[in-house]
């Protein structure tokens, strides 16, 4: 590593006068750039598909936040299935934290859709257009002509209509592809609010991609800001072999070579898409692309050295001379892992399909009817959770009673919640004493799905 830490004081990006510093990094190729366009091309074929993705003419997968509606594998799940959420959530947080302690920032190579729209398809429409990043760094500096006007038109016009694209996308995540097909179909008058908001988000992408850049992984994103506190020194990231690589020196054919491997050609540097040198060690800005490991390789190849000087390897690694393999923290950490996606797994295949909750109404006692009977009230709550419509009854188990709905009827729409109450009548005879405990079998179309066991207060004790 460089003696001095000063890289470390300031960002990249940004200059001692706070300015930004535009990166142009070199069209990057080599084994791991193919690897991660394939992943690429895979991922947004996911991205893209998915939301057209039917499951009894219901969405795969929706994640309408603003409905509080979400659809996971043909499943919904809503505010009722607040303890899933949560433990999901859960066990998606410590997930990343573990993934990230052992493999570092692998997610935002390849994986990550800002470094993906950016990398994949942004900047490969500005190599199409302006060339590799000589001519790109040419042609800012060059005056406006016509060919100048022209080149950077094309590429914005091109970059505004992959950020409409992109926009809808998310959108047709959010509210699904019926919904969107309305918005782009019909007037904006008819669809405002949809309109306003695929129009900012066109907007924003298109200002992501276009100018902000590396700026949202380094700046913005809080999972880029964590690798400070998630990274370790046993971490899987994209590392300079230092004790190979130094003391770095140029190629000098006259004399009989004795520094490291590096020849100091700054390839690794010119093609990093956040204008770090990785020679300098694990900075914040590294978003693990694999840029500079394909350069480096495609270096070594030259020069007749192993490929890897710069290779994916953790810093003990390379202190030790020793390969990553599985440790018992690696372990311990895929155990916490298990357990969590275990339980989740376990919330998610015991859920049913209806979920009842009775309660005897609060602060009330006891009401005397006609011909000697006698009832209590009840509070009562039934979410059907399917994409069927759900007929549901109840019947009292244990005891001569009768069950009377007050003004709601238990015939549940798909994903209806159900509010409402009922008493609960019976002869007074019936009851021997205050409190008598009540089973309620609820029938989801005509068949037993739980028993539900609540309490009836009597005048037993009064009379
Ligand atoms: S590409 Fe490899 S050889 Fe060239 S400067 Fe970077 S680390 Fe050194
Ligand atoms: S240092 Fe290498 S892996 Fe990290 S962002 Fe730059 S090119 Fe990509």
């Amino acid at each position: 590593m460089n003696e001095t830490s000063s890289y470390k004081d300031s960002v990249s990006t940004i200059s001692a006068q706070g300015r930004r510093v535009w990166v142009y990094p070199k069209k990057p190729k080599g084994r791991f750039t193919s690897a991660r366009t394939v992943v690429a091309i895979i991922l947004i074929l996911v991205l893209v598909v998915t939301p057209f993705i039917k499951v009894h003419d219901h969405p795969f997968m929706l994640f309408n936040l603003l409905a509080r509606k979400f659809i996971f594998f043909g499943l919904a799940f809503g505010p009722y299935d607040f303890a899933i959420l949560v433990v999901g959530f859960i066990a998606f947080a410590i997930f990343i934290i573990l993934f990230t302690a052992i493999f570092g920032r692998i997610f935002c190579g390849w994986v990550c859709p800002q470094t993906i729209f950016m990398e994949m398809v942004f900047r490969k429409v500005e190599y199409w257009i302006e060339g590799d990043f000589r001519k790109q760094i040419a042609l800012d500096k060059s005056d406006w002509t016509f060919q100048k006007y022209q080149k950077k038109i094309l590429k914005h016009i091109i970059f505004l209509f992959l950020s409409f694209l992109v926009a809808n996308i998310l959108l047709a995540w959010v509210i699904g592809v019926e919904e969107l097909y309305k918005i782009i179909t019909v007037p904006p008058s008819q669809h405002l609010s949809g309109f306003i908001a695929i129009t900012l988000f066109s907007g924003l992408f298109y200002l992501i991609f276009s100018r902000f850049r590396e700026q949202a992984c380094t700046v913005v994103c809080p999972y880029g800001r964590l690798q400070g506190v998630l990274l370790d020194k046993n971490s899987l990231v994209v590392a300079y072999d230092n004790v190979r690589g130094e003391p770095r020196s140029k190629i000098n054919k006259k004399e009989e070579r004795t520094a490291g491997d590096c020849i100091d050609c700054n390839l690794c540097v010119d093609v990093c898409p956040t204008g770090i040198d990785i020679r300098n060690g694990i900075q914040l800005e590294c978003v693990n692309c694999t840029a500079c490991i394909d350069a480096c390789d495609e270096v070594m190849d030259k020069v007749k050295k192993p490929r890897g000087l710069i290779r994916y390897d953790s810093l003990q690694g390379i202190k030790d001379r020793i390969r990553f393999s599985i440790t018992p923290r690696i372990i311990s950490y895929s155990v916490v892992l298990f357990l969590l996606v275990s339980l989740f797994s376990y919330l998610l295949t015991t859920r049913e399909d209806i979920e009842v909750n009775i309660l005897r109404t609060p602060g009330m006692l006891f009401q005397d009817q006609p011909n000697e009977k006698i009832s209590n009230l009840y509070n009562f709550n039934i979410v059907n959770k399917t994409f069927e419509p759900l007929n549901v009854s109840l019947k009292i188990k244990n005891i001569e009673a009768e069950i009377v709905l007050l003004g709601s009827d238990l015939n549940l729409d798909p994903l209806q919640v159900e509010e409402g109450k009922f008493m609960i009548v019976a002869d007074k005879k019936v009851f021997s004493k205050l409190n008598t405990a009540i089973f309620i079998g609820v029938y989801q179309n005509g068949k037993e799905i739980t028993t539900f066991k609540t309490s009836f207060l009597s005048n037993i004790k009064l009379k």
